[in-house]
């Protein structure tokens, strides 16, 4: 539509940014927005005419944004991820408009709190962990770095669920986030693209070899329609776009029923075809093989290439430019179809060559390995996929030929290699390694942390490292210090900017002009002072949640996370009930008391896991109920942890547990959350964990535990069971578990864990043990020397600047994307 007139006069008025623009947007949306009044508004309503508010300003901003992106025909990055764990978004958009401050003084001025309000919006939880936070953090950092970017991915109905302790045992329920509308969200019907299932391929006879267009026919097919939320960057004009696609049911589908006269029928099948993106899978570094899941990442990767093509096509009449304008950055192996969908379109649709659209799309795709978890592996059995897909497994079964022909070239004879470095897996059943084909369609394959990417290259992908030099780099990961410490921390934050100013929020690095104020004993007070005040909000915080009162002068102690063996919340447990052992026996005195809280969702079919929260649970009730010991010491398990509840605790922390076997967690962004906000790390020579010790030195981090290589070399003569004879507090501790003393009512409850502790003990729990409970003392010890912890802490947080997600993203950006940043000007407007 081209309208001068009406956009000439449309464009002219901006909103204000003042406290009284605000407040007349604000009472203009209760009214005309929400259609309420004095009388029936609810707290609800007022946060979502708040929000519009907010997005009305975001709004300005964004359509100028992508306007700007238009005209100056950008190459753009497009970051693919099944998962988003954006948490709730009102506070960092505020922040990020920069009209916070603004906004508080509107809502005082109405007698409306502020705090009350954000707690209204639900969590947009649409991730199961650290792979989908990396992905919300990295969409902050590329709108603040003003770099031209789309998130692009699912709108799933339901989210992560919500995790309810019920008989002191993990219930998973429904998170409905979308009961009472979603604010943020513009759904645009008008972007809506039919993805095909199922059917046949019939081979294309007609054209020469070089170029086959083979049909896929008999399709049943689905919608995506696009619903667009703005993210907004911290102090500048850019709003970039999060587009999530939604499924519905197409026309065509139902019509054949409809024209069979069986309505009811044609009703039930737009239900199965809108179950696609009905619900978030919740496992957490688990392959489940499932027909659903699987149309789940076609589906969200036929869209977006869908969407992606006809953007570039809008500018370009050929596809020669389209690695110099287009980058897609895979998040993990989820959105690894994308290279097969680009290969298909190019060639069945735009009629390519062979070799012209595979030079396309490998110079265009990029690929991000996010686990060396075999477990975690993707690998879809070739039958379910020709099914479901057989246009794509035909290109890929050709990607596979070339690629082996060309491995078979350098390494002659050695089939073996051959075998290793195949896209299908043999065996009982042939299975697609969704990983090898993103290795192989992609100019970039990156590692999320420096050993995470060395143990890559050494090991799992060694023979893709020899073949490919330089294919593979390192990006080790990082968080948003706008959200991780600006907004959860506001007390910690102003502190630091009245010290050293605001520059940390943009440039984390500027942290380390705290230094010398670590030196500064009135310093050190006021730094206290805001912990002691953070950990006791969350003392009401918790109290308010699970009826427990937790002692804000003991040591909080937080292991949040997902519950998965290899992060070894079994080590944590055990250790607690071995130090309340020794209390009790009169072994340890001079312990400064501590509070272990314990937090995180496990899959819902993950036994072990849930058996572990089960233990942790019967644990906190036997030792909080001990009255001779629960002044020393007390456990918790908070429920439902989530990124709004995970910002109430990283300000709260004094130690982080980051205590995974090495060699095991990728990276880990939960360590860094925590030393950003000043909490002491207990961990292990893992992931990340390395890069901290490196940047704040090994006297500030409490390191225990075997090396990723002595993991590997330990293996071979294992046996857990001489460090249980070895250790008779150690014995006495698993022997309680055993004989059912903290589940007297439920007889052999935890054998299962005991079992395999004692005869497997895959993650070497008790090999780390004695190493642990001599970090865990040292903790003890340095607490009781408030000055010197108290030195630490703020050592930490003035050293952690590297772990910003800015650095990370313009890591990728310097040698992956190659994006140039473009400055967002306003348009000149009136005030209204
Ligand atoms: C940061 C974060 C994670 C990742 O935690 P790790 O300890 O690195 O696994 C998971 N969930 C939430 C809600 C987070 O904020």
């Amino acid at each position: 539509m081209r309208n001068s007139a009406l956009f000439e006069k449309w464009g002219l008025f901006k909103k204000g940014m003042d406290a009284k623009g605000i407040q007349l947007s604000f009472a203009s949306h209760i009214e005309y927005s929400l259609s309420k009044d004095q009388y029936t508004a609810t707290m609800r309503d007022l946060y979502q005419s708040l929000a519009l508010t907010a997005r009305d300003r975001i709004i300005e901003r964004w359509i100028q944004t992508q306007q700007m992106y238009h005209e100056h025909d950008v190459k753009r990055i497009y970051y693919l991820s099944a998962e988003y764990l954006m948490g709730r978004v009102l506070t960092t958009n505020l922040i990020n408009l920069g009209m916070y401050d603004e906004t508080k003084k509107a809502m005082d001025e109405l007698h409306v709190e502020l705090a009350n309000l954000v707690e209204m919006e639900p969590d947009m939880g649409l991730g199961n962990g650290g792979l989908g936070r990396l992905a919300a953090c990295f969409l902050d950092s590329m709108a603040t770095l003003e770099l031209p970017a789309h998130g692009y991915g699912i709108r799933y109905e339901f989210g992560i669920f919500d995790q309810v302790i019920k008989n002191l045992r993990q219930t998973e329920h429904p998170e409905n986030w979308l009961k009472y509308t979603n604010p943020w969200e513009i759904a645009r019907p008008e972007y809506s693209y039919t993805v095909r299932y199922y059917g046949k391929v019939e081979e294309d006879n007609e054209s020469n070899t070089s170029i086959r267009k083979n049909k896929w026919i008999d399709t049943s097919d689905v919608l995506g329609i696009a619903y667009d939320t703005p993210i907004a960057g911290y102090g500048n004009n850019t709003v970039n776009t999060l587009r999530l696609w939604a499924a519905r049911a197409s026309k065509e589908f139902n019509l054949e029923y409809f024209q069979h006269g069986d309505y009811l029928k044609a009703v039930e099948e737009k239900n199965i075809s809108e179950n696609i993106s009905k619900v978030l899978y919740p496992n957490d570094e688990i392959f489940e093989g499932k027909e659903l899941r699987l149309k789940q990442q076609y589906f969200f990767v036929s869209c977006s290439i869908q969407d992606i093509i006809r953007r570039y096509l809008i500018q370009h009449n050929n596809f020669d430019q389209f690695p110099e304008k287009v980058v897609i950055q895979m998040n993990d192996t989820h959105p690894s179809l994308a290279v097969a969908e680009l290969m298909r379109i190019l060639l069945d649709v735009h009629s390519l060559g062979w070799k012209k659209a595979w030079d396309i799309t490998s110079r265009t795709c990029a690929y991000t390995n996010h686990t060396l978890l075999s477990e975690a592996l993707e690998k879809w059995p070739v039958n379910m996929f020709k099914n479901l897909l057989p246009r794509h497994l035909q290109i890929i079964y050709e990607i596979n030929r070339r690629f082996l022909r060309e491995v078979s070239t350098i390494c002659i004879g050695d089939e073996n290699k051959i075998r290793r470095m195949s896209l299908i897996e043999e065996g009982n059943e042939q299975k697609i390694r969704m990983a090898h084909l993103a290795i192989v369609g992609s100019h970039s394959v990156n590692g999320v942390a420096e050993l995470h990417t060395k143990l890559l290259r050494e090991t799992v992908l060694k023979d893709f490292d020899e073949m490919f030099p330089g294919k593979f780099t390192n990006k080790t990961n990082g968080i948003t210090p706008r959200r991780w410490l600006l907004a959860a921390n506001p007390d910690l934050s102003r502190l630091i900017s009245k010290n050293i100013g605001t520059d940390w929020i943009t440039n984390l690095n500027r942290l380390r002009d705290l230094e010398p104020l670590s030196e500064d004993p009135q310093f050190r007070k006021k730094w206290q002072k805001v912990k002691q005040i953070n950990k006791e909000i969350f003392t009401s915080l918790a109290s308010g949640i699970t009826g427990l009162l937790l002692d804000p002068d003991s040591i909080f102690d937080f292991q949040v996370k997902r519950i998965h063996e290899y992060k070894r919340q079994l080590l944590n447990i055990l250790h607690v009930i071995y130090c309340w052992l020794k209390i009790k026996k009169g072994i340890d005195t001079n312990i400064h008391p501590r509070t272990f809280i314990f937090g995180g969702k496990a899959a819902p079919g993950y036994f072990i896991a849930k058996l572990i929260i089960r233990l942790i649970c019967h644990t906190a009730k036997v030792l909080n109920n001990d009255k001779s010991t629960n002044s020393l010491l007390q456990v918790l398990f908070i429920p439902n942890y989530r990124v709004s509840l995970a910002e109430r605790i990283f300000p709260a922390a004094d130690v982080s547990e980051q205590i995974s076997t090495a060699g095991y967690e990728a990276s880990g962004t939960s360590n860094m959350k925590f030393a950003l906000n000043g909490a002491m790390t207990i961990g292990t020579l893992d992931g990340a964990n390395i890069e901290i010790m490196e940047e704040v030195g090994k006297e500030n981090i409490f390191i225990f535990g075997l090396s990723a290589q002595e993991v590997v070399d330990m293996r071979h003569s294992y046996d857990p069971k001489t460090f249980y004879h070895n250790d008779p507090i150690l014995k006495k501790t698993i022997d309680l578990i055993k004989d059912n003393f903290f589940s007297p009512e439920d007889h052999d409850l935890f054998m299962p864990l005991i079992d395999n502790l004692l005869n497997q003990d895959p993650y070497l729990v008790l090999a780390d043990f004695e190493s642990y409970h001599q970090a865990q003392n040292q903790v003890n010890e340095l607490y009781q020397n408030q000055d010197e912890w108290t030195r630490k802490a703020i050592l930490n947080v003035a050293r952690i600047g590297k772990f910003s997600s800015d650095r990370t993203i313009s890591e990728y950006n310097n040698d992956i994307w190659k994006v140039s940043p473009l400055k967002i000007i306003q348009e000149e407007r009136l005030p209204r």
